[in-house]
């Protein structure tokens, strides 16, 4: 069965930014997994077994 979840959408994904000069922030294609320890992940990275999906915030 193929794998279709990514780092992404996982809730141990902490996405990074990168600061244009203009002082605006812009999502990078990368970020780092925190668990269960911290390590350099991509946007795209087949999620492992420790994946679980991210929850969505309730509509305000
Ligand atoms: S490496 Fe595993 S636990 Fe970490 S963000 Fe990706 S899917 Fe989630």
């Amino acid at each position: 069965m193929e794998n279709k979840y990514t780092c992404q959408t996982c809730t141990h994904f902490c996405q990074h930014y990168v600061q244009y000069p203009d002082g605006r922030f812009v999502t990078c294609y990368s970020g780092h997994c925190v668990y269960p320890r911290q390590k350099f992940r991509h946007c795209d990275t087949k999620a492992c077994p420790h994946y679980v999906p991210k929850e969505e915030e309730p509509p305000r």
